[in-house]
């Protein structure tokens, strides 16, 4: 009798594929066709039987329907018995929608246990902090699915770009559909519209000092893709521009957020602070600091996502506050340029 030794088949396999699964070694070589049309196949999924079919041959093919999305399924011919020795396993992956539905639950989850914790003893800004970055999570999850409206600009002329130049990659928080907080008069409006316009700013200056910067927009993409279209431009470091907004009218002061994935985001971090609070000449009350992220932090997301790349976020006034939004309009042309002076200033001295 023609037993099989061994079969081959995708180790993954997606909804709407055709998978074939082929017995390739036996226990004699160079079997007969008609010796081969005895070959049964046994399709498992989760353990449990899914198909099985006598004397089918040495090929065997499967639709992959929805039913099996997520699962793993394992294809076994055989003569007499099913044998695991004698099998190969085919991961069908989860579809995007399948994977977002997933991550939404999962953030459902995060919220309720934030609430049930809350009563065990929360501060209120502890319970704000959390759930602005769950809201933020939520935001990105859908950008991520997006459709992109904006026009795939490139207006880096390659020609005016050395090689070798210092390179800046600028991401504006927040996107058209879902703008973020809301600024004050003069202001007046969103941290998207207001930050394009500060990266515009910070694409003219970066030129004045023969740097080149780009700015990235998660319209579309979300904070991972992003993230990734800005490290395919292989820049120096990574700046996202935000502004900061509280229930509390006074709030107020500058600070940027880091994480620890990059040992130089901390200086980079450093660095812009302190730009930024020179330029809105920040008392001690004002300069919130430089805060490294950890997870569940709002913008965690963000400054973790390009780990080889040194990355900030900035939030340099309070939109909540009709001062701050006074002090940063007057300031906007010298704060683009400041984020610039010290971007310059940390690739200068990370120059090897
Ligand atoms: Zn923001």
């Amino acid at each position: 009798m023609l037993l099989v030794r061994k079969v081959d088949g995708p180790a993954t396999a997606r909804v709407g594929d055709r998978v074939t699964y082929r017995a390739t070694e036996f226990n004699r070589i160079n079997p007969t066709e008609d010796e081969k049309r005895g070959i049964n196949w046994l399709i498992e999924c989760e353990g449990e039987a899914f198909r099985h079919e006598t004397n089918v041959g040495d090929v065997f093919t499967l639709e992959i329907t929805d039913i099996l999305v997520g699962k793993t399924i394992v294809a076994k011919p055989f003569a007499n018995q099913p044998s695991s020795a004698v099998s190969v396993f085919t991961l069908i992956q989860p579809e995007p929608k399948q994977r977002l539905r997933e991550q939404w639950g999962t953030i459902q989850t995060e919220f309720a246990d934030i609430l049930i914790e809350n009563v065990a003893g929360f501060s209120e800004q502890e319970l704000v902090g959390r759930i602005r970055s769950l809201a933020d999570e939520l935001d990105d999850l859908i950008d991520s699915i997006g459709p992109i409206e904006r026009d795939e600009e490139d207006d880096q002329d390659p020609e005016l770009t050395p090689p070798e130049a210092r390179r800046l990659a600028i991401i504006v928080g927040h996107t058209l559909h879902r703008q973020g907080a809301a600024a004050l008069p003069p202001i007046d409006q969103n941290e998207y519209p207001f930050n394009t316009e500060i990266a515009r700013r910070m694409e003219l200056a970066a030129a004045n000092h023969g740097m080149v910067a780009r700015t990235f927009f998660r319209d579309g993409v979300g904070i991972q893709g992003a993230y990734q279209n800005a490290v395919a431009f292989d820049p120096d470091s990574i700046i996202e521009l935000h502004f900061n907004a509280a229930e509390n009218p006074a709030a107020r002061g500058t600070e940027t957020l880091y994480g620890d994935v990059n040992p130089d985001s901390r200086r980079l971090a450093e660095l812009v602070q302190n730009s930024m609070v020179s330029v809105f000449g920040r008392s001690r009350s004002g300069n919130r600091g430089i805060k490294v992220r950890q997870p569940g932090d709002r913008g965690f997301a963000s400054v973790t996502a390009a780990p080889t790349v040194p990355s900030v976020l900035v939030e340099p006034f309070f939109g909540s506050n009709a001062g701050e939004c006074r002090l940063a309009h007057e300031k906007a042309v010298e704060y683009a340029e400041g984020l610039v002076d010290a971007l310059v200033k940390f690739t200068n001295l990370s120059e090897h």
